[in-house]
């Protein structure tokens, strides 16, 4: 995985948070609102849910499968989570380098870790519920997981937030459309930061340098 640093204009995105702060949801809307930021599709061994399809959530296949790209060396980062298996393909990466400003990654805070080893400029945003209780109302309401699945991603939950201290930002989704602001405004700011505008002040430069 080749890192070509912040200056290309290129926003690497990770979004995370336990399961049930609504960061799906989060996501959705900022794909919406920002086409040219191309969605991560991930690889998983976990079952697809009713309304997920294959190819646009995630890459559904088996562990067989999945043991077989790690061995080939096909993923930027992995990890097990909530006892599945799910990974970024290089070849996302690459697709998006090649046809988009930027990638948004969901995924969990081992995969976050994992990407900005290798590509230090990514942006790690972590988003939390404002309490356990509500968490757990949240995850239980959505109805995607059976009981025994569902204490499992409660009992992550707080492994998971320990790692907040990780992250460049941690969105606090008490209300929903509060915490869509801030996760747009952090897209913003980013797009502002000096070395993503590198070669533009270049550019510049160099008019001038054209006019004399
Ligand atoms: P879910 O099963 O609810 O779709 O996702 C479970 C968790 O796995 C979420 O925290 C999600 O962000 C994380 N996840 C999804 N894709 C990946 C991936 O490619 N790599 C890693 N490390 N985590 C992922």
């Amino acid at each position: 995985m080749s890192s070509e640093g912040a200056d290309d204009g290129f926003l690497l995105l990770i979004v995370s948070s336990p399961s049930g702060a609504g960061k799906t949801t989060l996501c959705t809307r900022l794909r919406k609102e920002f086409p040219e930021l191309r969605f991560s599709v991930s690889h998983t061994t976990r079952k697809p849910r009713p309304t997920e399809v294959d190819g646009r959530e995630y890459h559904f296949v088996d562990t067989q499968h999945f043991e077989h790209m790690v061995r080939d060396n096909a993923f930027a980062e992995w990890a097990r989570v909530h006892g599945h298996l799910y990974g970024t393909s290089l070849n996302e990466i690459e697709i998006a380098r090649g046809s988009a400003r930027g990638i948004l990654f969901d995924i969990d805070h081992q995969g976050a870790r994992q990407i900005r080893a290798a590509l230090s400029e990514a942006v790690c945003v972590f988003i939390l519920p404002p309490s356990m209780a509500e968490l757990e109302r949240r995850l239980r309401g959505r109805g995607t997981e059976d009981e025994q699945a569902t204490l499992r991603r409660l009992q992550n939950a707080r492994g998971e937030i320990e790692h907040y201290g990780f992250f460049d930002y941690v969105i606090v989704n008490d209300d929903v459309d509060q915490a869509y602001e801030q996760l747009r405004a952090i897209v913003f700011a980013e797009r502002c930061r000096r070395p993503r505008r590198s070669g533009l002040c270049e550019r510049l430069l160099a008019e001038r340098r054209g006019e004399r």
